[in-house]
Order: structure tokens, then sequence, then C-alpha cells
């Protein structure tokens, strides 16, 4: 009998257990390698939308997603004395009401580890050191293990790649920055806000907070920074650089929710950028998600993308019998343009997050008491979105 093809899928959050699964089903021995000690919890709500829409209904959990929906009501804005300055309805903000899903990142990621951790091996706090391929595989060190040998290697690891950096070099290369830091942490819901955000905006900084039951609730500080340089395993580095921030900016709930901050144990924060890579694959090794095609956190985009990579690279890998050079040609093939359009979008819609000048953000406020206007350019905005998720056509391999 033929031995299965040996898969090690470094990251898992989105990307990395939706490919295991996928894999998984088609025959092949799945390993995912996980820097953090657990699932990494944290973050906003991703939208799934489009073509995600049908990889999550091929992967017979549509039904469980859908259900753990967050059911945001929508967005206000907010002065410095929290007065309500505009609102925007949920509706309105690229979401296609009852087809498209906003989930908590940590509640998608939750579902796709159950539904795949008794059938692929998962490694916990551990990291590859070095890849080494050769004509019959690759040999992998790791930080705490004994070197293993694989057949394929794919990185799922996110923005900071290290399956990227180990293959094609500095990430500097493939980054496109969008100017902006974003932080996201959890806190009790003290404001008791129900199933809505707030935002306070000031030239160059938003200070967000986003709740969706009762209980919890998420901050965010979003900043426009030159580029920043910082130890990202040294959480106490980042909350001084998000402290010095805004700690002068007294408004509304801002010197609370920097406390909180100060408070937290586990919290996102990342530089607002893209990814964008001439190549996803060389040899044996290949990208799928925001390691590869990252769209910005911003965007939301980053969960289908990565939802919809997984899909087309696994299926790709079972149509060509597991050959990793054709299939690796055809996943970037049937990728790259519904990439690119992805892409080309969350730079429309990131802007929304932060305004550059105190004119902008009064004509913002203006605009959103006229809801005619308003509705006429999210509709279209909401259409574009809409094609982009849906730009490319899923085979049923
Ligand atoms: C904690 C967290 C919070 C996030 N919050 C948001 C949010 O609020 N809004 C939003 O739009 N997007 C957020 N994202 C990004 C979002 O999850 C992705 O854009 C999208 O879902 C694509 O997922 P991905 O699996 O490709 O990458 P990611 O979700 O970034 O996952 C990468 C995974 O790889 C792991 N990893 C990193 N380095 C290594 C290594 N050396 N070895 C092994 N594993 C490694 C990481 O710990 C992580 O689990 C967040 C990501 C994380 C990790």
């Amino acid at each position: 009998m033929m031995q299965p093809i040996r898969v090690l899928i470094s990251g898992a959050s989105i990307a990395g257990p939706a490919l295991a699964y996928w894999l998984h089903r088609y025959g092949f021995e799945v390993t995912i390698i996980e820097r953090a000690p657990t699932l990494r919890p944290g973050g906003y709500a991703v939208d799934i939308r489009g073509a995600a829409i049908l990889v999550l209904e091929r992967m017979c959990i549509l039904d469980q997603v859908r259900a753990a929906d967050t059911h945001m009501t929508g967005v206000y804005f907010v002065n410095k004395k929290g007065k309500i300055k505009g609102q925007m309805s949920e509706a309105s903000i690229g979401n296609q009401h009852g087809m498209d899903i906003e989930i908590l990142r940590e509640d998608l990621s939750n579902i796709l580890y159950d539904l795949t951790k008794d059938k692929v091996t998962y490694i916990w706090g551990d990291s590859i050191t070095s890849i080494n391929e050769s004509e019959t595989g690759v040999e992998v060190q790791f930080i705490n293990r004994k070197p293993q040998i694989f057949d394929l290697i794919i990185g799922a690891d996110g923005i900071h790649s290290n399956v990227r950096n180990l293959t094609f070099g500095e990430e500097e290369q493939f980054k496109r920055t969008l100017g902006c830091y974003i932080s996201i942490f959890n806190l009790e819901n003290y404001l008791n806000l129900d199933h809505c955000q707030m935002f306070f905006t000031v030239p160059g900084k938003t200070v967000g907070y986003s709740a969706n039951n009762n209980t919890e609730a998420k901050g965010m500080f979003v900043f426009q920074s030159e580029s920043l340089k910082y130890d990202r395993y040294n959480l106490e580095e980042q909350k001084n650089l998000i402290n010095n921030a805004f700690k002068e900016l007294t408004g509304w709930e801002t010197p609370s929710l920097l406390n909180k901050l100060k408070e937290s144990s586990d919290f996102y924060f990342d530089e607002i950028c893209q990814i964008h890579m001439p190549t996803w694959s060389k040899g044996r090794i290949t990208l799928v998600g925001d390691a590869a095609y990252c769209p910005s956190p911003l965007s939301g985009q980053g969960s289908s993308l990565a939802l919809v990579g997984a899909y087309v690279l696994a299926g790709e890998l079972k149509a060509a019998h597991g050959d990793h050079t054709k299939s690796f040609i055809s996943y970037e093939k049937e990728m790259r343009n519904f990439v690119q359009k992805n892409q080309k979008i969350a730079l429309l819609t990131a802007g929304g997050m932060i305004e550059k000048s105190n004119l902008k953000i009064k004509l913002r406020n203006l605009m959103l008491r006229f809801p005619i206007v308003m509705s006429t350019m999210f509709k279209m905005i909401t259409k574009m979105i809409a094609k982009a998720a849906n730009e490319i056509e899923l085979k049923d391999y």
C-alpha cells in the first residue's frame, strides 16, 4: 500500500486548521505546528462572505458558524464627551444581510480546531528553525523537537510567516504597509453596550469598543505611525508603544481603555499591512492565508481568503495526486485573480477606520446624518465587496 503524503503545516489559526481538514479528508497525513502554547484567543470579529460561505458549506460547518454570528447592529461615532455624532448600521458596512457572516476570530478558530483535533496531529509551543529540501522530501528542524522528514511544508503562519522568512527571505520585500498599527484586547463589558461598536476618532487615531454579549467586550486602538521597531514577543514593550501613542488623548473612554490594556495578559498588536508576493511556492514548500496574501486585518477579508485558499490548495493537491509541482502552479493560477481583487477592495474599506484630519471627521459625521446619501454610497461599496468575494469559481474537487 502507498504511504500517505506527509504534510507539515505551520500555524493553527484559520488557514492552518482549514487546510488540515481538507488534506485529511483527501487522505494526506497532516501535522500542524503552532508557536503559541494553545489555540490563540483574541481578535475582533472577522467577516465571511462570497465563495468562503460555500467552502464552509462544503465543510458541513456553515450552520455552526452562522449560529456564532455576532449579530452586531452597527457602529456609533462619539465625540470626546461620548456624545453620539454619527452612526452606521451593520448592513451598511459591506455586510449583506442574511448572507454574510460576522464571527469573532477566536470562535471561528475554535470551530475549525474542533473539526480537526481528532484527525490531525497538533504540536503546541514549538516552531520550525530550518527547512532543508532534497529530491525525496524535506528535513525540518524545530526549537524543541527532534528533526523530522515531511513531503510538503505549508506556511499558514500569518503576516510574519516563519516559513516564508525561511524559504523566501526578509518580510520587507513583500510587505506593503498601510501606515497604521492596531491593537485589540478583551475586557469586561463595563459600558454595558448591546451588540454594537463605538468609535472615538481624532486625526490619525481611533479608539474603539465592541460588545456582542452582556459580559465581554473588545477594546481597540488604531494609530498612524512610521514603521516601529519592537520585539513581537514582548507584550510590555508593545503596551508602552500604544500607551505613548494615546496617553495625551483624554477624550471619551481613552484613559480607562488604556488602563484595561495595561492589565491585559494577551492581546493582538500588529502593523496594518498587506503581503504581495510574485509567487507563493518554492519546491515542496508553499504558503496559504495571510502568510501568502494578507489583505490587511482592517479589511475583514483575511479569513475569507484563508478559507478559500485552503480549499483550493488542498483540492489542487488532490487533483494532482499529491504532485506538488503541478498542484502548486494550479493553486496559484486559480487564486491569483481572486486575491488581487480582494486586496484591492481591502484598501478601499480600510479607510473608514482612521481619518487624517478634523475636517474629514466632521464631514464623515455630517454625511452620516443624511441616510440617503450614505445608503447610496454604502450600497455601492457592499456591491463591490460582494463582487470581489465571489471572484472565483470553486471547483468540485
Ligand atoms: C491573535 C490574533 C488576532 C487577530 N485579530 C484579528 C482581527 O481582529 N481582525 C482581523 O481582520 N484579523 C485578525 N487576525 C488575523 C486573521 O486571523 C487573519 O487575517 C485571517 O483569519 C487569516 O488567517 P491565517 O490563519 O492565515 O493567519 P493568522 O490568523 O495570523 O494565524 C497565524 C497563526 O500562525 C501562528 N504562528 C506565527 N508564527 C509561527 C511560528 N513561527 N510557528 C508556528 N506558528 C506560528 C500564529 O500564532 C497564528 O496562530 C488576528 C490574528 C491573530 C493570530
